[in-house]
Parts: structure tokens; sequence; C-alpha cells
């Protein structure tokens, strides 16, 4: 491929909107377009990444004997209705009409479709067990799109299911297909993690999700390093014993002053389940003049790690406590702190905003601290007059790092993770209500056993990004680069010679399946680099009449330093 033919596009400036390194770094590189509130488009760049993805997904998938087809985006909602996922599943479903005013879904997964398929083609015990799978278009209406791709309304799943004579079939059917995530997940050259996760109403064990480590990550996992043991956040809590808490409207009662409140109170009053979601922390109190006037409120802001919700910071009040109180709002944070609204890093920020004295605001004598709208899982402490100490926050959940392992093996360490991939056995919560059935060795119609597996495939690029980048740009893995190597000419205008030898090393590397492109586009060499180091191509090779007329070429990986010169005979055995 060449430059001069492909479709770059790289950005000086992320528009404000990314808040993570990821958006960021994938709007600058020209990966992905904005259409809309989490609708994108993948530009050239970006599809080359999405399309590697597919491929192993695809591999691995086929290696592990499931079947693919291609099942539609828009679905008639008489299946949804036959599975009551039609008025159970709210507006994160996106409903449409068609011109008879007839209604339809824009799938967010296939397990309807997929099960219609399977009651009338899997009809005999011969024909089990069998797993279908698709690489299809979701769309989810999310409350809050945000992160570019990484949660955009529509994205690619890869989605699979499975169909089996028993639950034993089906649980073997499970294994195989975590067996085959993590060969995916391992030839994709992410660290990540496979952890237990909640199976809900179906019972057992048997859910787990697909975790990239990333500090930015919206989930929080726990694990043990010394065993096996490894959980979502939800799934540990779940098992980790809980204090009983008094009910709310006790505790409202015992507020002192209606208008005043302490963080005991306001903690009390909230009753909601330790840190568990928590991502931000607002603690606020008020400077009062020696008449009891109000001069000033200072609200704190507490990012726990991988917070990125500083454009969502804006609660009106505590709910029943009629204290007038407000939250600064974002705007005011992000003026005070002169960034753009988004992420300010781990651990960060804590710094005083001075909000602007409205006189209605307070009248509280002690902190009170709250979170956003959606984490509204916050438990208020009095910090006292000094900063708290941000791990002091930590200490509120139930499941805190260093506790023991509930097996009993060591001690639990707490990361963050993106979750990529799920997985699960499902039993019989579609076959049952669609009547998916076929008939046993008896002749009688028994119920399949499914399982369903889901792979983020457009989440992915994201995920990898948060965890290989550095100031300059991404890093990507080989495996799922848009280029492998990238041949940078060095006054290809001027030097026949530079020219000739780099349009050989891109065809002898063409010819040989390396991923190759050719910058000939004629730029400045810094310009040329800047560009190759922000999309993160893994493997450079420059090529200058200085290093020619010594036989040497320049080769530099992404993650070095320097360049090194290799003698041109041996580039290519170098790179392959
Ligand atoms: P999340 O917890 O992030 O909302 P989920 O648990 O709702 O994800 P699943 O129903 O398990 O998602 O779907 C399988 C996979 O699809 C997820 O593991 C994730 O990688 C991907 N996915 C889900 N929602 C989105 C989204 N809005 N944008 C991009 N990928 C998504
Ligand atoms: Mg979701
Ligand atoms: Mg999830
Ligand atoms: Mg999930």
């Amino acid at each position: 491929m060449k430059a001069s033919q492909f479709l770059i596009s790289t950005l000086k400036e992320a528009p404000a909107d990314a808040e993570v390194v990821s958006h960021q770094l994938m709007m600058r590189a020209g990966m992905i377009k904005r259409l809309g509130a989490g609708i994108y488009s993948w530009m050239p760049m970006g599809l080359r990444v999405l399309r590697k993805i597919e491929a192993i997904v695809r591999q691995e998938m086929n290696r592990a004997g499931a079947v693919e087809l291609l099942m539609p985006v828009v679905q008639p909602a008489e299946y949804w209705q036959e599975t009551g996922r039609w008025s159970k599943m709210g507006p994160e479903l996106m409903r449409v009409k068609d011109r008879h005013e007839r209604d339809f879904i824009i799938q967010p997964t296939s397990e309807e479709v997929v099960t219609d398929i399977a009651r009338q083609e899997l009809r005999s015990y011969k024909q089990l067990p069998r797993n279908l799978y698709h690489i299809q278009t979701k769309f989810r209406d999310e409350r809050r799109p945000r992160f570019g791709v990484m949660r955009s309304r529509e994205f690619i799943m890869k989605d699979a299911y499975s169909f089996d004579r028993d639950a034993a079939g089906a649980k073997a059917s499970y294994q195989s297909m975590a067996k085959a995530y993590r060969a995916i997940f391992d030839r994709f050259g992410l660290r990540y993690r496979a952890v237990a996760a909640d199976s809900g109403a179906i019972g057992g064990d048997l859910s787990e999700e697909f975790q990239v480590i990333a500090a930015t990550g919206e989930d929080a996992i726990v694990y043990c390093p010394d065993s096996e043991y490894a959980a979502n956040m939800e799934k540990a809590e779940a098992l980790a014993p809980r204090e009983p808490r008094p009910a709310p409207r006790q505790a409202l009662e015992k507020v002192p002053t209606p208008g005043k409140a302490t963080c005991a109170d306001v903690a009390t009053f909230l009753d909601l389940p330790l840190q568990r979601t928590v991502k931000s922390l607002v603690l606020a109190t008020d400077r009062t003049d020696d008449a009891g006037q109000v001069v000033e409120t200072q609200v704190w802001l507490l990012l726990l790690r991988g917070d990125h919700d500083m454009n969502e910071i804006k609660v009106g009040k505590v709910p029943g406590l009629d204290t007038g109180f407000r939250f600064a709002t974002a705007g005011e944070i992000v003026d005070h702190f002169g960034t753009k609204p988004g992420y300010l890093g781990p651990l960060d920020v804590r710094k005083p905003v001075r909000v602007v004295a409205d006189r209605e605001v307070a009248v509280m004598a002690d902190w009170i601290c709250g979170s956003n709208e959606e984490d509204f899982h916050t438990v208020g402490v009095n910090w006292g007059r000094d900063l708290p100490e941000p791990h002091a926050v930590a200490d509120l959940r139930n499941v805190v790092e260093g506790d023991p392992s509930p097996d009993g093996k060591g001690r639990l360490v707490i990361e963050r993770g993106i979750e990529v991939g799920h997985i699960f056995y499902l039993g019989t919560k579609y076959s049952a209500p669609m009547n998916a059935s076929f008939l046993d060795e008896g002749g009688k119609p028994q119920l399949m056993e499914m399982g369903c597996y889901g792979i983020g495939v457009t989440r992915l690029p994201a995920a990898g990004i948060e965890q290989n980048h550095d100031a300059r740009g991404i890093i990507w893995p080989d495996a799922i680069a848009p280029f492998t190597v990238v041949v940078c000419p060095i006054g290809m205008d001027r030097s026949a010679e530079v020219k000739a030898a780099a349009e050989k090393l891109h065809d002898d590397l063409a010819a040989s399946g390396v991923d190759v492109l050719l910058d000939d586009r004629g730029e400045r060499p810094g310009a040329m680099f800047a560009d190759w180091e922000l999309i993160g191509v893994p493997h450079r090779v420059v090529i200058s009449d200085r290093g020619l007329k010594e036989g040497q070429l320049e080769y530099q990986h992404r993650r070095d330093a320097a360049a090194t010169k290799v003698p041109a005979g041996e580039v290519l055995s170098f790179l392959r």
C-alpha cells in the first residue's frame, strides 16, 4: 500500500469531547469519525485494525467448531415479545416502526433470532451440539454513550450461541468457548484477565468476563496473584460479608436541623452499598465569616482511579435533605482546573474549587460528599478539615485490596478493566419461552440448553490503545496494527536511489506477506515520523541517501528510543 493512495488524516488536536486517551488518539490518528452521539464511521486506517481483530476472532471461533452465519440487524418485535424482552428491556432497546406501523427493533444481541433458527433447523439430537455465530452491527441506546467507540450506540459484536442436548453438554460448550476466548485474547497481544461475573438468575458460576487491564477501565476487578481467584467487583462484593445498615427514613430523622447535616447523616440517609461503583467524589464545605454568613463554598473533587466523569458532576441536591446545597457544576470545575472536560488522571486533583458564592447555597458546617448521579453509591465520611487521603475512599469498599482471597490462598489485588468479552451459560432461558426443542433418542421432545458468547469487536481497538500508548501516540501490538511496517524514504523526490530502494523494499515485503505501507507523500521527515508515531505502526524503516551509501537502512520499533542501523540486505529477514 502506498500512502499517496490511502486516506491518512491525522489531527494535531483531539476534539474537546474526547475524554480518554484512546478516544483522543483514535480521532487524532484518523481511525474513526463521529457522525452523531455514539455513532462513528470507521475510516480506512481504523478499519484495518478492525478487520484484523475480526480475522483472529473468526479463525479461533471456526477452530473451536463454531459456524458463522449472518442474522439481521432489524428484527420484528414478535420474536422479542415471545421471550418477553420486548417489555422487559428498557430504553436501551432501540424500537422502530415500518411504514405499516409494525414494530421492529434494532438488535442489541441475537438470542431471539438464533433460537428461532435453531428451533427450525436443529430437530434431532443428532444435530447437536451446534454453535452459531455472527460478527454483526449492534445498536444499544446507551444512556451515556462516551469514550468514542468504547461505549458507542452502534457497534460491532461477535456473538455466538451454543445449543446442546443437556446441561452437561452446554457446560462443555461453555468450556470450549472459554478456551477459544483465551486463544483469541492471547493473540491480540493485550494484557487481559478472565474474571468470574455474575450469572444472574441462571445460577452457577458459568459466566466470565474478559477484561483488558487499563487504569481508565469502567470496571473494577479483583484477583489473587497467588491463586486462580479472579472476579469482577460486583461478583466479589456479592460474596463479601456485608454489615446490616439502617433504613433510609430513620436516618433522615436523625438529621438535627433542617438545612444542616453532617456527612455522617448524609451517609446514612443515602443508605447505599459501599463504594461499589463510585467513580468520583465531590466534597464540599462552606467557609463562614464571623457573622456566620457563607463567604465561600469550597468544593473538592476526588477522582478515583479510572474516573472520567468530570463533565457529569452536577448533582443538584442530596435527595430529601433540604439544604439547597449545590455541587459545583462541571463548568465551574473545568474553569477552575483550566482543563478540558473529562479525564484528569488517576487519583488526581485535590485542589480546592472556589464556587462563586451563591447565597442560597448550603448552610452546612460540615463536609458533605456525593457523587455523580449515575454512581450514587457514595457514602459520606467525616473527612475533617484535612484533605482526604485517596486511599481512604477505597477503605469504604466491602472488598478492599489486601483482603484475604475467598479461596484463602492469598491476598486480593484490585485493578481496573475494560470488558471486551463476556461468556454466559444460559440454560433454557430462551429455548423455554420460544419452545426450541429437539427429539431425543427416544423420540421425545427436549428443550435445548444454550450458552451465549460475546466479543466487543469495535471496543477492542480502544481498549488496546488505553493499554498501549505514549505521549506521541498509539503503539499497536503487531497482531492488530493497521500496518505492521512503514517504509519512510527521505528525499524520495530528489533521489532516484532512495525511490528505487524504498519501492523495492515495499514490494519485497508485500510479496512475502508483510503488511507494509510506503510513505510516498513527500512529507518532511519530522512530520512523517510524527504521523506514524501517532498512528502507532510498530516497525519503521527509514531509507536515506546517506544510509544507502553505507549500505544501511535505519530500523526503529515504535517502543525503541532510537533507530538501529541494519545492513540493507538484512532488513527483510529482520522484519519477517
Ligand atoms: P457493558 O458492561 O460495557 O455495558 P455489557 O455487559 O452490557 O457491556 P454484553 O451484553 O456482555 O455487554 O455484550 C458483549 C460485549 O459487547 C461486551 O463485553 C462489550 O465488549 C461489547 N459492548 C457492549 N456494549 C457496548 C457498547 N455500548 N459499545 C461497544 N461495545 C460494547
Ligand atoms: Mg451494557
Ligand atoms: Mg458488563
Ligand atoms: Mg457483559
